[in-house]
């Protein structure tokens, strides 16, 4: 067995049954996510449009693709326009929220989404401010949407080893969507707690996790 499929195994066994792994591809060539297929994998997660594009050309039409980097508003339009994108998890403003919405419609199609909670210490991190994303749940301001999903949150704990503070971190995201939920009763489909990564994902299950989003353990150090 090569190492991506037994990392794989190794990875999936941890996992309680329903948590669902997303491979992070990034970086990687198309021949290991193509390992990671033949192992069974068919949730990839990509952060760079040229890249999703070239992978997506190359590699089987069942994979079901998670776009989770930072998303200009100038590729909103090639991303939408692949129809290829099973859940776009990175989605850090209002403006980018109804750029994907209006180019959606355009296409004919609904897309789904999570937003981007921004929870963690480091400045460099997209997202939106917990009090922004509550408020944007207590205007109701999702139900002018068109053809857009919004299917959950998706958040990252702050880059420590401290574990107390991670797992206070997830605590965090995980508390705010069950706020929203309570704000909103009336949200369907609003499922997804998309928060864990290599280094972390342990303590992001124990919070409730429903996808975890794994790079390095799976494909090793990207280049
Ligand atoms: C790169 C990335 C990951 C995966 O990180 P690893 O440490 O390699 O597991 C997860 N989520 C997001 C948003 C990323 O950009």
């Amino acid at each position: 067995m090569s190492d991506i499929s037994t990392a794989l195994g190794n990875i999936r066994s941890s996992l309680p049954e329903g948590v669902e792994l997303v491979a992070v591809s990034k970086f990687h060539p198309a021949e290991a996510l193509r390992e990671a297929y033949d192992a069974g994998q068919r949730v990839f997660g990509e952060s760079r449009i040229n890249e999703l594009c070239d992978k997506i050309a190359v590699l089987p039409d069942d994979i079901q693709w998670h776009f989770i980097g930072h998303l200009q508003t100038n590729k909103v339009r090639r991303l939408v326009g692949t129809r290829r994108i099973a859940l776009i998890e990175s989605i850090d403003s209002e403006r980018l929220l109804q750029l994907i919405d209006d180019e959606s419609a355009k296409a004919g199609i609904v897309s789904k989404v999570l937003l981007q909670v921004h929870v963690a210490r480091e400045e460099t991190k997209f997202g939106f401010l917990p009090e922004k994303l509550l408020d944007f749940f207590r205007r109701r301001a999702y139900e002018t949407l068109k053809a857009t999903h919004i299917c959950g949150i998706m958040g990252m704990a702050s880059n420590t080893d401290d574990n107390k503070r991670v797992a206070a971190d997830f605590g965090m995201i995980a508390d705010i969507k069950r706020q929203i939920e309570i704000l909103c009763p009336d949200l369907r489909g609003f499922d997804i707690l998309s928060m864990g990564m290599s280094h972390d994902y342990p303590l992001a299950v124990e919070a409730g996790s429903t996808h975890v989003r794994i790079g390095t353990a799976i494909f090793g150090e990207r280049s």
